[in-house]
């Protein structure tokens, strides 16, 4: 699996701000659901579009927002 630069993951991560999505320099996060998602060369936006439309975001999502 090819290695992503790590100036992407910040590209990446203003991006997809609005969906929780993060970066700490070396892996994306999703702070929603705690969880970091792998990305590689081919398919980075892929796999975090994979994740933000996956049932468990999606419900931490919605119960983010009826808690605010
Ligand atoms: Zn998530």
């Amino acid at each position: 699996m090819p290695k992503v630069p790590s100036a992407r993951f910040s590209v990446l991560a203003k991006e997809f701000k609005q969906d929780s999505i993060e970066t700490h320099g070396t892996l994306i996060r999703c702070t929603l659901c705690d969880s970091g998602i792998l990305l590689d060369e081919e398919h980075q936006r892929d796999h975090i579009k994979q994740h933000i439309f996956n049932y468990k975001h999606q419900k931490n999502k919605t119960t983010q927002a009826n808690k605010s």
